[in-house]
Formats: C-alpha cells, sequence, structure tokens
C-alpha cells in the first residue's frame, strides 16, 4: 500500500510503498530532542521503497560519533523525517507524525528503555527493551 507524508510547511513530500518492517517506541536521550519531550514514534520501512516526491531533504550527521546516524529534516520549517541508522543498513527509520494517515500505528516495541523518563506511558503489552 502507498503511503505518503510531508513537513509541516510542505516544502518537502514523500511517499513509500514497501512493507513496515517494525513499529516502535524510542525512549532514548537523543529521540526527546527530535520529538519535543516524547518517547519518537517511528517506523522502519526499506529504503528503497522510499522517495522524495517533492524538494530535498537537508541531512544531519553528529561529527563527534564514528558511525553517525543521518537525519533528513526540511530546512524550511526544520520537520524531522526520517533517518539512516548504521545498525540496520539498506533500511529507513521514519518518524510516523509526517504521514498523512497514521492512525493506524500500533508499537510493537518500546527501545531504549534504559533512557526512560518517569511521564513515559509505555502500552501494555508490547516489548520492553532496555537497548534496541
Ligand atoms: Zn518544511
Ligand atoms: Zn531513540
Amino acid at each position: 500500500m502507498k503511503q505518503t507524508g510531508r513537513c509541516y510547511c510542505g516544502d518537502l513530500h514523500y511517499e513509500f510503498t514497501g512493507p513496515v518492517h517494525s513499529q516502535i517506541l524510542c525512549h532514548c536521550r537523543e529521540c526527546r530532542y527530535l520529538s519535543g519531550g516524547s518517547a519518537n514514534a517511528s517506523i522502519v520501512i526499506a529504503e528503497e521503497s522510499f522517495q522524495w516526491t517533492k524538494g530535498e531533504p537537508k541531512t544531519y550527521q553528529r561529527s563527534d560519533l564514528e558511525t553517525p546516524r543521518t537525519r533528513f529534516f526540511c530546512e524550511n520549517c526544520g520537520t524531522h523525517i526520517c533517518v539512516k541508522s548504521p545498525p540496520r543498513p539498506g533500511m529507513l527509520v521514519l518518524k510516523i507524525g509526517s504521514l498523512d494517515e497514521h492512525s493506524w500505528f500500533k508499537p510493537e516495541a518500546a527501545i531504549y528503555c534504559c533512557d526512560k523518563q518517569e511521564f513515559h506511558v509505555i502500552p501494555e503489552g508490547i516489548k520492553v527493551l532496555d537497548k534496541a
């Protein structure tokens, strides 16, 4: 099924067609910068099933890490769309908030719960992992 999404200002549009490999909530410290404070609600999809259909994203990599993640975001409005993560080659981790339709999201696992905050609520019945 084709899924479409965009950044807040609309300069970036994207779509993907492939299956959703996993659905996660990430509680790590880094994700709190990007999510605004809550766990980061993301899906993992194949990079080859994804394409930008409008605009060119800006990328960011930390220079102090040996294998940094590459973050794709809108340089106009700052919406963070997705991440390429070296531990997941060929995959993209896409934040669900920019998808036009994301009410189907059903997290299967909460990861990096070693960093979880007390105000973070983990849904009942999902896997709870200390790391990834
Ligand atoms: Zn934008
Ligand atoms: Zn995280």
